[in-house]
């Protein structure tokens, strides 16, 4: 479903030296299952999932998306493929503070311009395992539950592929595991691309593990599960 091409970012400061956080990535990803980029602190995996989810744009390269280049996307095929085909979770779980449980999943929905009905929010929520959380504030939950909302807010949207950026860094241990297990769950009808710098996260949950260093393939395997 994600073919990308001699991915390359290069991050221009004024004063300063380029940074090449990407410096050529090439790889094919299938329609479904837990896949992992693994890497140290600033090797490139962030950058790389924000290129792949259509939050910033390569400075080189390309990724072929259902046949199509990103290179023929106008800036409503970006929009579309951001707002119906793509679901954020991040580390810190970007929840607005103001805003209910209902009102943060629904808004997800709004921006695609559907209507957030209270089944549809539901559902989303049961999913997640946190059924009847409608009216609370993200203020008044857990951090696992709060990622859980953020996990229902990328779900309502009914995405092809979710995103994940080091989503257990902010959580302990087991509400870690508990977050890659609801993923892994996920993974077996979508596709799920975890970053992380855990690598018993990502050997105990991936099917396969990318691991990146330095902006650049290292090592890709497929992990055999018994
Ligand atoms: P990771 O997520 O693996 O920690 P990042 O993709 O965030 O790595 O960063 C890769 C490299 O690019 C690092 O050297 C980082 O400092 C640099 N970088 C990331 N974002 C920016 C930015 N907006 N401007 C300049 N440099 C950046
Ligand atoms: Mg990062």
């Amino acid at each position: 479903m994600l073919d990308v091409k001699n991915l390359k970012k290069h991050y221009i400061m004024k004063g300063a030296a380029p940074v090449e956080a990407l410096r050529g990535i090439n790889l094919t990803i299938g329609d479904t299952g837990m896949v992992f980029i693994l890497g140290k602190s600033g090797s490139g995996k962030s950058t790389l999932l924000h290129i792949l989810g259509g939050l910033d744009t390569p400075t080189e390269g390309e990724i072929i998306l259902e046949g199509k280049s990103t290179k023929d996307f106008t800036p409503r095929d970006w929009d579309d493929y951001r707002n119906r085909y793509v679901g954020f979770v991040f580390q810190e779980y970007n929840l607005l503070a103001e805003f209910s449980v209902k009102e943060n999943i629904g808004l997800a929905l709004q921006l695609q311009g559907e209507k957030p009905t209270p089944s549809r929010i539901a559902e989303a929520l049961a999913r997640v395992e946190l059924e009847g959380l409608e009216s609370r504030n993200p203020t008044q939950l857990s951090g696992g539950q709060k990622q859980r909302v953020a996990i229902a807010r990328a779900l309502i949207k009914k995405p092809k592929i979710i995103f994940a950026d080091e989503p257990t860094g902010a959580l302990d241990n087991a509400t870690g595991n508990a977050i890659l297990s609801l993923l892994k769950e996920l993974s077996l009808e979508q596709l799920v691309i975890v970053v992380s710098h855990d690598r018993e996260f990502a050997e105990t949950y991936g099917d396969r593990v990318i691991e990146i260093a330095d902006g650049l393939i290292v090592a890709d395997r497929m992990i055999a599960h018994s």
